[in-house]
């Protein structure tokens, strides 16, 4: 097969120029750090492109030793931009001065061998050396990045950093090995030609790497943040609904007990109104830091309303489940939560459930627990019933959760039959 370097050399400019300027339409598209690191990637392949179309002219017939040296300062510091934007994007440490460093000594090198000693094999040599080093630079903390999250694509971008080390380690010991050292790169053997046509094609193949490592972090974040609360932090009632259904299933399956816990902070709205939303904001947030002290590493909060939470208790049966929501509500109730510099004191009511067999999802546990919450609710407050269908308050049957649920969601626009937490019995000073 004969490969011919002019087209080589064509396709290496039309491939960079036409990446560059369409990663540069949609550049507006990303948001803030991956915006950034697309505006480096971007800068490098016009970088590259300028050089591809320079490089004929530097020396086919007669050597133009300053546009050789033009032209390899720019692929160098092309590759060095691409390496430090690839590391932006997989939020490794730039190490400016460490890359700075890098294409400055190869640059320097490879002019020495263009200007004062002018010899091809040596810059050759070097311009390997340099390019080998980039690949690693961005293999390093692509590794680091694909053990920590295990996305493919860090895998294929891997693939492609691993080509280019893989020919420029060719080339060396080719070069090495050679007893009659080429004169010029248009006295090309294997590893010459496969090192120009993966530089020709890698703007492409590491663009399309570049965009897969953006859009597999990218959705990767997307799925965290549909999972969390974005006030406190913690679960969301979606992330409990999965976290359950693996704990339901495993219920299910060996006999493991699973409680849960639904608790809901007294009187909320004093706190607001007397110290204004942006304190109980912060006193939420508060409230779960102390509340997750208690907890053992796996019982998992979330935030399924307002002042509501959720905390799943895997391998707890019900009256450890009882102990636990009694500490929980002990620890809040003990001393003022801090909230923007504000003591302010707060206390829970907690509702409990236990997983019954046959209960198909979280929901059917959260009635139950519901049901004990608005017990406690209407019992005073600060306080904790259930998980046994005997703390169901007077008047509701263990099953008879709907209204209570309706309650507790709508307490503002109650019905008169299903009474709201603030219509319950006046608050007593002590749990019972
Ligand atoms: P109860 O003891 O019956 O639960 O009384 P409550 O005042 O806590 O309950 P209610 O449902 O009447 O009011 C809940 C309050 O929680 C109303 C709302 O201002 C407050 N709240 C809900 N979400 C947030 C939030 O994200 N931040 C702040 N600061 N307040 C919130
Ligand atoms: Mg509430
Ligand atoms: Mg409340």
């Amino acid at each position: 097969m004969h490969i011919d370097l002019p087209t080589v050399i064509t396709v290496g400019w039309i491939q960079a120029l036409s990446m560059g300027l369409l990663l540069w339409l949609v550049m507006g598209a990303y948001p803030g750090a991956a915006r950034r690191s697309l505006r480096v990637w971007i800068g490098s392949l016009l970088l590259q492109a300028v050089a591809w179309l320079l490089m004929p002219y530097a020396g086919h017939h007669v050597e133009q030793p300053l546009l050789g040296l033009l032209v390899n300062t720019m692929l160098i510091s092309a590759f060095g931009l691409g390496a430090y934007a690839l590391r932006m994007l997989v939020s490794a440490p730039p190490h400016r001065q460490r890359m700075l460093a890098l294409g400055a000594a190869t640059i320097a090198g490879i002019a020495w061998y263009q200007l004062v000693d002018p010899d091809y094999a040596a810059r050759a040599y070097l311009f390997c050396v340099g390019t080998a080093a980039f690949a690693l630079a961005v293999l390093w903390p692509l590794r680091r990045a694909w053990l920590h999250h295990g996305h493919r694509a860090y895998r294929v971008t891997m693939l492609v950093m691993l080509a280019v080390l893989g020919v420029e380690i060719w080339r060396i010991v080719e070069l090495m090995a050679t007893v009659a050292p080429p004169a010029s790169m248009y006295d090309a053997r294997a590893s010459d030609l496969a090192h120009m046509v993966l530089m020709a094609t890698q703007p492409a193949l590491a663009s399309t790497a570049f965009l897969l490592l953006y859009y597999e972090a990218a959705h990767a974040e997307l799925r965290r943040l549909a999972r969390i609360d974005p006030l406190t932090g913690i679960s969301n009632r979606r992330a409990l609904a999965e976290h359950a259904a693996r704990l339901i299933a495993a219920a299910a399956r060996d006999g493991r007990p699973f409680s849960v816990l639904m608790i809901d902070a007294d009187h909320f709205k004093r706190v607001n109104d007397r110290h204004g939303h942006g304190v109980g904001d912060t006193v939420l947030c508060a409230l779960v830091a102390r509340i997750q002290r208690t907890l053992r590493g796996s019982d998992e909060i979330g935030r399924t309303g307002g002042e509501e939470f959720v905390i799943l208790l895997p391998a707890t049966g019900a009256a450890e489940a009882r102990d636990v929501a009694d500490r929980v509500r002990e620890t809040v109730a003990a001393a003022p939560l801090r909230g923007a510099g504000q003591a302010v004191d707060l206390t829970l009511s907690i509702g409990v459930a236990t997983y019954r067999t046959g209960d198909p999802n979280l929901d059917a546990l959260l009635q139950r627990a519901d049901a004990a919450l608005y017990a406690a609710k209407h019992g005073g407050r600060n306080r904790v019933v259930g998980p046994d269908a005997g703390a169901t308050p007077v008047g509701k049957r263990a099953g008879d959760h709907a209204p209570a649920r309706a309650a507790h969601a709508h307490a503002a626009a109650a019905p008169a039959d299903a009474p709201s937490r603030d219509a319950a019995e006046p608050d007593s000073q002590a749990p019972d």
